[in-house]
């Protein structure tokens, strides 16, 4: 690995003039578990290494049912899937950190670091973009919001300018009668990446038969991650039965562009979007029934 210079700043005006400042390649630092990794392997260079992790508020976790959940941008998955309110008011979220790589990997990697990391088929991002997340973006030119589904702009890439770094992940407040879910298709039980995922949130009526909002969205089968919006904006008001699900489900797949490698062809891709979503909405409806 090449030699770098190594910061540590205690606040987000700090790290942000760092970052904005350095001569060369500056990188942020998280969990490292893909950064690292990379850097080992030639596959990105530093000059400087930002570990954000003495920020205070990237290392927030912070929920209620009025306000919601703020997640700094730093916080482990574990800390996420063993909070038993979080868990309980986001399923979705909860599910996909419990699966990011095995428990030395999840004590470590961030969900911050996970968006930031930007692969199309990052777990916990579905989830993000179901749960109608918004991404807290903090630099020189002060702090701006970033809705997760437009986070993501190609393979690697995001909205990030010179000196901007997430700060925290915002998460509106449980709906009453709402529920989500996440799942991912892998060849193996664990520690692998998504052959394709998709994650659902859905807010019933009072009668528990019909759907009122939904949201769905879709991941490793674009270069991106993608928000099935005609499927999400198709579902409300739709009965919450088996067919509606399926139907759904041949809705995301109009937002699928897949490639086809050694993990999955293309057709194989495109019919697991419509089988995952199928059962992301009755997994997250049956939860919204509690
Ligand atoms: C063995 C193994 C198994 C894995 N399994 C999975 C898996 O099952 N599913 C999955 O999705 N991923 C998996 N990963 C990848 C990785 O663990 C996740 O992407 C993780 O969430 C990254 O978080 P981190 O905190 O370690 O990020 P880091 O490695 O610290 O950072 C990742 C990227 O984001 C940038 N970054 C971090 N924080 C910020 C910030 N606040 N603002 C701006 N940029 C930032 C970094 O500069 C870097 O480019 C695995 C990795 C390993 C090594």
């Amino acid at each position: 690995m090449k030699s770098f210079d190594y910061a540590a700043p205690t606040s987000l005006a700090e790290a942000s003039a760092l970052l904005a400042h350095a001569n060369g390649q500056a990188r942020i630092l998280a969990g490292g578990t893909d950064l690292l990794v990379q850097l080992r392997e030639h596959l990105r260079e530093a000059d400087l290494v930002v570990d954000v992790k003495r920020i205070p508020e990237l290392m927030e976790l912070s929920f209620t049912p009025e306000q919601g959940l703020r997640l700094g941008a730093s916080v482990p998955c574990y800390r996420i899937y063993e909070h038993a309110e979080v868990s309980a008011a986001y399923p979705a979220l909860a599910e996909a950190a419990r699966i990011v790589g095995g428990w030395q990997i999840q004590s470590r990697a961030s969900v911050g670091g996970n968006l930031c990391n930007s692969s199309p088929a990052g777990d916990t991002i579905a989830p993000l973009i179901a749960l109608g997340a918004s991404c807290t973006v903090v630099g020189p030119e002060g702090t701006r919001q970033v809705a997760a589904e437009e986070f993501c702009v190609s393979p690697g890439k995001n909205v990030l300018r010179r000196g901007e770094l997430l700060s925290t992940i915002v998460f509106p407040p449980p709906a009453k009668s709402g529920g989500s879910a996440y799942e991912r298709f892998i060849p193996r039980n664990e520690m692998d990446i998504a052959v394709a995922a998709a994650g659902s949130w859905v807010e019933l009526d009072p009668s528990g038969k019909t759907i009122k909002n939904a949201r769905v969205a879709i991941t490793a089968v674009a270069p991106t991650p993608r928000f099935a919006a005609e499927a999400s904006q198709w579902l409300a008001g739709k009965p919450a039965t088996e067919e509606t699900f399926a139907q759904a489900g041949e809705l995301a797949k109009k937002v699928a562009s897949p490639i086809t490698d050694m993990r999955g062809t293309q057709e194989f891709r495109v019919h697991l979007v419509g089988v995952l979503t199928k059962r992301t909405l009755a997994k997250a409806v049956e939860r919204a029934r509690g």
